[in-house]
């Protein structure tokens, strides 16, 4: 029996599609290492979203190889860089890789690894074919996280932001049915998950016959044994009112929303093709508060977008100082290949001016996530255990809260994938601590 090894990158779509693969590569007989020293094959299932994510992975190819000193390993590149690259992972005579296959072809896997053995070839294999149907409906994915289980309920994306390469590696949207979603969601918790995060490139367009995704979160959320209800990510620019309601009243659903913003100015917004405004963006933001005024806030932010000046990146800051996330992950512009950006836009600002600008907002975000943070000692908050804190320390454990937010507090004899309620104590700008109050039957 062959051993696999499966390195995930990128986010957490990715996550759940490692799943999936695990889930066909098991079924098919193959056996998953527990290292990649131990592997026959070794598979990466990548990311391109930015271009450090595409460093790390040819890097790792060659760290692979060289580890194993002359010893034959199969490697396999996975994911959106397989569709994005596809010519130079597949032309570089000194790429050590045996095959390819994109995001809507794990199916085929087995047949991949198959043709692979003796078939005396040279030329690499490869499936990037990308579908208009493929949502892996009647594949249960390996999950083994335990305490949170990812749901893909939608695949590809059909917005066109102008910087990102999403449409290109992962194709159209296509949605999965609220039944087959509703079933994964009821095994899970026949298995003991309590919290589940449904994932989709844009979850506001989530569509199946008469179903949106306010109706879908509603029928996740009848599910028996499933506590907590995470989402991510919708699109500013066509939040339904009725999701909103569904988010702010009902109890399962977790009150945490990601809310993109990438850049602050109008100009920038619209080269982006994000389809919304400054204003727009704001008075989202305000109905969210009016509705749930504690609603958690998060977003990503690109920095040095082709042309943005400083001015412009100016209204970015203004943004963030009358928004006050509680976190955000900040990027610096990335040119990918195939983007409209990249085809039409001169990456022109100079690294040093986006390296100042992302070294401005990181600060920023700093004081805001440690003065949100702040403001809940004294609170007491139901947490879901995780896992120990830290590799190094045996004796505190983590989870987080209904915001999302980590919370560290004295292990005890509680245990993972309990709910406990949390005195907060003590804050940073990353985490919040506190003593268990009680533990709470959920
Ligand atoms: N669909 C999600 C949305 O619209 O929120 C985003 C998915 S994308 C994989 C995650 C984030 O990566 C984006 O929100 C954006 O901030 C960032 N990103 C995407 N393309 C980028 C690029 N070319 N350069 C820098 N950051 C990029
Ligand atoms: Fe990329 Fe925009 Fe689609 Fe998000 S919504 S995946 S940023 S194209």
């Amino acid at each position: 029996m062959k051993k696999v090894f499966i390195e995930t990158y990128g986010c957490q779509m990715n996550v759940y599609d490692t799943e999936i693969i695990k889930s066909v590569l098991g079924g098919s007989g193959y056996e998953l290492a527990d290292s990649e020293a131990e592997a026959d094959i070794v598979l990466l299932n990548t990311c391109s979203v930015r271009e450090n994510a595409n460093r790390k992975v040819y890097n790792r190819i060659h760290n692979i190889q060289q580890g194993r000193k002359g010893e034959k390993v199969q490697i396999g590149i996975l994911g959106c860089m397989a569709t994005n690259f596809r010519k130079q992972l597949l032309e570089n005579p000194k790429l050590p890789i045996d095959f390819i296959a994109g995001p809507d072809s794990y199916k085929r896997l087995p047949q991949l690894l198959e043709d692979l053995n003796g078939n005396g070839k040279e030329a690499k294999n490869f499936d990037v074919t990308l579908s208009e149907f493929e949502t892996y409906s009647d594949v249960y994915p390996a999950q083994s996280n335990g305490v949170n289980a990812w749901i893909a309920v939608m695949r590809g994306c059909d917005n066109f932001c102008t910087f990102c390469v999403v449409p290109y590696t992962r194709g159209r949207e296509r949605s999965r049915s609220p039944e087959n979603v509703v079933d994964e969601v009821r095994r899970l918790a026949d298995q003991g998950y309590r919290q589940v995060t449904l994932l989709g490139q844009n979850v506001n367009s989530y569509r199946y016959e008469d179903h949106d995704f306010a109706s879908l979160l509603e029928k996740v959320s009848e599910v028996g044994g499933i506590k907590r209800i995470r989402f991510t990510s919708p699109h500013p620019k066509d939040f339904p009112r009725n999701l909103l309601k569904v988010i702010a009243e009902n109890p399962k659903v977790c009150k945490q929303i990601h809310l993109p913003l990438q850049a602050g100015n109008d100009r920038v917004l619209e080269m982006m093709n994000r389809t919304y405004t400054q204003k727009e963006y704001l008075d989202l933001v305000d109905e969210i508060r009016s509705l749930y005024p504690q609603m958690v806030l998060t977003t990503d932010i690109i920095v040095g977008f082709p042309t943005e000046t400083d001015a412009e990146f100016q209204e970015t800051v203004k943004v963030m100082e009358e928004v006050v996330y509680d976190s955000a992950f900040i990027f610096k512009y990335s040119e990918r290949p195939q983007t409209i950006a990249q085809r039409k836009f001169p990456d022109d600002v100079p690294e040093e001016a986006k390296t100042e600008r992302i070294v401005k907002l990181n600060e920023i975000q700093k004081r805001h996530s440690y003065q949100k943070n702040l403001s809940h000692i004294g609170e007491i908050h139901d947490v879901l255990i995780e896992e120990e804190s830290t590799k190094k320390s045996h004796d505190e454990y983590q989870g987080r809260n209904d915001g999302n937010k980590i919370v560290i507090f004295p292990k005890g004899d509680y245990h993972k994938g309990q709910f406990v309620s949390v005195k907060i104590t003590d804050a940073t700008a990353n985490v919040l601590r506190g003593d268990v109050a009680e533990v709470l039957r959920k």
